[in-house]
């Protein structure tokens, strides 16, 4: 199995299952929230079985878990060595230890070795995103402004109708 014979989930699937998941990981007993990135596990293990029933959106150490030998297992790898690395760096930069400008080009670097070793494994396809809409709706809920924003297209949506029937009226 190479990256290339993996089917690929529509956006419209991935929504859906990301809606139905709530926002969260579906690893068993995960509690991780997958606003900033997730991945799609094939449930049956066949990567060529793209149903939206087959999909599960995971969080990266939860992907990892079900991976075997797989090109995205040893790119999961070396992202988590990578990030605990960046945090110790932002703590030691905390304690004075790395000067901010260097702690830049420390991060600079890590950003730098996770799109190398991406590219190298062939998984461009691979790390995915909310929906821009439903990331946009997810703020919109968390600050309250939901309610706020569905009346007012639904006013402007009403008065356009309005507009339309005048003139359907006003020609006759
Ligand atoms: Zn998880």
């Amino acid at each position: 199995m190479t990256q290339k014979d993996r089917a690929f989930f529509t956006q419209t699937q991935i929504d859906e299952v990301y809606i139905g998941q709530g926002g969260g990981c579906a690893g068993d007993g995960c509690t991780n929230s997958l606003a900033s990135g997730f991945q799609a596990h094939h449930k049956n293990k066949k990567h060529q079985d793209n149903r939206t029933e087959n999909l599960a959106l995971l969080c990266v150490p939860c992907h990892t878990k079900t991976l075997t030998d797989d090109p995205l297992k040893n790119h999961n790898k070396l992202v988590e060595t990578l990030m605990k690395y960046r945090e110790s760096a932002i703590v030691a930069t905390l304690k004075n230890e790395i000067k901010g400008t260097d702690l830049e080009r420390l991060l600079a670097g890590i950003e730098q070795q996770k799109s190398d070793s991406w590219k190298l494994n062939g998984l461009s396809n691979m790390f995915l995103y909310p929906s821009a809409e439903i990331t946009m709706k997810n703020v919109l809920v968390k600050n309250g402004q939901l309610e706020e924003v569905a009346i007012k297209s639904f006013v402007a949506g009403m008065r356009s109708v309005r507009a339309e029937i005048t003139m359907e009226l006003e020609k006759k």
